[in-house]
């Protein structure tokens, strides 16, 4: 053996592998003096300086009035609720994350689940009157992989019912409308930070609202509803943020930008190359402003030599775990499947997607030899 060839070279080469997913972190280095304030300081929680600084940063940098931040984005979502006083039925949409219809059953309230439209795999507005009863209080749709809703149609039909809309909007990080932030829209809306997010402080989350009156609101609810040392005016929970986690997106806040470029790098060389491959489809973008890339999801059609677990195991088979995001439905766990809603015949639409659905990888720090490396595996050599 030559002794100068190194022992790698000569082995068959192993992929590493690719997850859909992996979080952008900005440099360590750049952290420790956050660090050293905090223990300086010693102010650890309870809404301190660093706190204070993210919300103004991401009212700034979002363009929205109020924010509220939450340790993670589901707590968000059940404070959102416990802010607006939600009761009765919410009518919301099987295809997101669990989170969504669990924020509805820690509230006492019950999700009824209405189809999404086929273009945008949101909830489809068409469809939501007929599932409005005397007892539907309000809307909780998802801007699911952070593509805008039909915001103006949702909102008509709330007002006409007199209902609350509460987005949840944990993909739309930074997504912008013709009028300005989509999380400008709805009476809430609420983002998630975790650590698979655009944005992420390891976990983390926000509510958006529209006046100061509610911000205070949601401030005391996420602080056990105190106001003052003595005064307690709601049943609130601890949702607060912590100084370390608000600290640090204050540090990724600077970095955001560079991600977000490099992640609409990506989308754009996956459009351009699965383009021409039959039985593959890709959900179009609205306007530019419209997208964050977050997710980059694909439809495996009928006509592809696969059927979309096939092809999901044969990433596997490579070692890239791309993920079925959404499936199973939430109206398929055992805590909703007996809801009338849930039944399949009344989402046709969101059971066809949850079967075709993949999201193949995307984060900033994916390479372009495995942007080529996904993409051969889809074409089948
Ligand atoms: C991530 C996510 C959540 C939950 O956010 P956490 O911060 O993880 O609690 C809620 N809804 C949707 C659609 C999500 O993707």
């Amino acid at each position: 053996m030559n002794a100068a060839v190194p022992l790698r070279a000569i082995q068959p080469q192993t992929n590493e592998r690719i997850y859909v997913t992996q979080p952008h972190l900005a440099p360590l280095e750049e952290f420790i003096p956050y660090l050293q304030q905090i223990w300086d300081s010693k102010i650890l929680t309870n809404c301190g300086p660093f706190h204070q600084q993210l919300e103004a940063a991401l009212c700034k940098y979002l363009g929205v009035r109020h924010l509220a931040l939450f340790s993670n984005g589901t707590l968000a979502l059940v404070t959102a609720l416990q802010a607006l006083r939600i009761t009765g039925e919410v009518i919301t949409t099987p295809y997101s994350f669990v989170a969504t219809a669990h924020s509805l059953v820690w509230n006492g309230v019950k999700p009824v689940f209405v189809d999404v439209d086929p273009h945008t795999l949101n909830l489809d507005p068409a469809k939501i009157e007929a599932a409005i009863t005397p007892q539907t209080t309000a809307i909780m749709p998802v801007h699911c992989y952070g593509k805008p809703c039909d915001v103006e149609a949702i909102q008509k039909i709330a007002d006409n019912y007199n209902l609350k809309v509460i987005y949840d909007a944990a993909h739309a990080f930074g997504v912008q409308t013709d009028e300005g932030s989509v999380l400008e829209h709805g009476d809430l809306a609420v983002l998630s930070f975790h650590a698979t997010k655009v944005f992420n402080t390891f976990e983390g989350g926000a509510i958006i609202c529209r006046d100061a009156k509610t911000k205070q609101r949601i401030d005391h609810l996420k602080n056990f509803g105190f106001v003052d040392e003595v005064t307690v005016v709601a049943p609130g929970i601890n949702g607060k943020m912590s100084e370390i986690n608000a600290a640090f997106g204050l540090l990724q806040l600077q970095h955001i930008d560079e991600a977000l470029a490099r992640r609409k790098e990506i989308d754009a060389t996956y459009r351009e190359m699965l383009g021409g491959i039959r039985g593959i489809r890709c959900l179009p973008h609205g306007s530019e402003k419209a997208a964050n890339y977050a997710y980059f999801p694909i439809l495996v059609e009928a006509d592809y030599p696969l059927s979309r677990d096939g092809l999901y195991q044969k990433f596997r088979d490579n070692e890239i775990w791309a993920r079925r995001y959404f499936y199973p439905l939430i109206s398929e766990f055992p805590m909703y499947r007996g809801l009338p809603s849930a039944n399949q015949n009344n989402l046709p639409v969101a059971a066809d997607a949850a079967l075709k659905v993949l999201c193949l990888p995307i984060y900033p720090a994916l390479s372009n030899s495995d942007l080529h490396r996904i993409v051969s595996v889809i074409e089948g050599h």
